[in-house]
């Protein structure tokens, strides 16, 4: 097997996240706050949409671009809500199979892919696969949008910006004037802004605000996996410029085929939800996190998603992980998510009781 890896391969690697879960497989009863999903059910009503599409034999490929039903649906949402003459969408398989596509679609090797540090781990990964190269703006300490910075890492070779609001592993929102400012930058030097919109549905203090909004030739990507709980059912979907929309389909079409069928239609359902309830829960599990919190360690105050995203005290970030563990809280140090090593990372999506554990360990190992 000489000289069989590809050396793509050999541009990013996955070691951090797996010694941490390597840690984790050894605690017996840990206290979990290191989970990248909702703890809530999928909803019964999604369940049995999926179960009565699989019972209807609705098991084959769907087309390419996904299910008649739910591309309408979506398509007439994003007119109603952005009117804009060239937006199209697409169902991919989870927002992963959309951020690959766009990668594909757009970057070519040595362009330069600008994104905020921190970021979510696929990020840098994907543009070194397709041999883009990373430029991460560091956004720390308050981890907001600053477009002087951005336009200060601006080169002739810059093809894509990508934002992620509500943010993974943050819990911070973009307010609208720094998306503005963004979607106008973009605009302004031909670069794409790909929009990473899967924590859209948890915004505890504000509406939800897009780049696209601003920018019509953003390319927005969103799904199902987080705002259902259906992580594993891998249905995702994008909408922006129907040329970037069509070229993103060439290549699903040679790789994903489509997303799972029966899945698609528990999707169609899933727009119906009422996710008012869990939208509570999330932000009084935030609030909780931020009052047990806030007085003995630097936190920027989430508005959105599951996270938190504190300094760790006294140490570096993965040092301090370590402690945690010992103590068998699970928590995810920040040098996975960054060039730093300062910060780690909370997801407060665990029942009320493990998060009053894991608060107490954070307010012991502080002092
Ligand atoms: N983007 C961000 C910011 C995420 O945190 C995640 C999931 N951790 C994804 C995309 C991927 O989600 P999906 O399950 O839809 O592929």
């Amino acid at each position: 097997m000489q000289n069989w890896i590809a050396k793509r391969t050999a541009a990013f690697d996955s070691s951090g996240i797996r010694r941490v879960f390597d840690l984790a497989a050894k605690l017996e009863n840990p206290i979990n706050l290191s989970i990248g999903q909702p703890d809530f059910r999928v909803p019964d009503a999604v369940r049995n949409a999926c179960t009565a599409a699989i019972e209807a034999d609705k098991n084959g490929y769907s087309q390419t671009q996904g299910i008649g039903p739910l591309r309408d649906r979506l398509q007439s949402d994003l007119d109603a809500r952005y009117g804009h003459e060239d937006r199209s969408v697409f169902v991919s398989s989870g927002t992963s199979g959309g951020l690959t596509l766009a990668m594909l679609s757009m970057v070519d090797p040595g362009d330069e892919v600008l994104f905020f540090d921190p970021y979510f781990v696929m990020y840098p990964a994907l543009i070194r696969m397709v041999g883009g190269v990373p430029i991460a703006i560091d956004s720390y300490p308050d981890f907001r949008i600053d477009c002087e910075k951005v336009a200060a890492k601006i080169t002739p070779r810059t093809k894509m910006i990508i934002v992620n609001s509500p943010a993974n592993p943050t819990g911070v929102t973009a307010t609208r004037e720094e998306l503005k400012d963004l979607a106008d930058l973009a605009a302004a030097n031909n670069i794409a802004l790909v929009s990473d919109e899967i924590y859209s549905a948890f915004m505890y203090d504000e509406a939800f605000a897009s780049p696209a909004e601003f920018n019509p030739q953003t390319i927005v990507i969103d799904g199902f996996s987080k705002s259902h709980a259906m992580t594993g059912w891998r249905v995702g979907y994008v909408h922006g410029p129907s040329e970037i929309i069509n070229t993103m389909l060439k290549l699903q079409q040679y790789t994903f085929v489509c997303a799972p069928q029966p899945a698609q239609w528990a999707g169609l359902q899933a727009i119906d939800i009422d996710l008012s309830q869990h939208i509570a829960d999330y932000r009084r599990k935030r609030d909780m996190i931020v009052d047990g919190l806030s007085d003995l360690y630097e936190l920027e105050v989430p508005g959105g998603a599951f996270y938190a995203f504190p300094k760790a005290p006294r140490t570096s970030g993965a040092a301090f992980v370590e402690e945690a563990i010992a103590k068998s809280l699970l928590i995810i140090p920040g040098n996975i998510f960054s060039a730093r090593d300062s910060h780690f990372r909370i997801s407060f999506a665990a029942s009320d009781e493990t998060l009053q554990r894991g608060i107490e360990v954070l307010r012991a190992l502080a002092k």
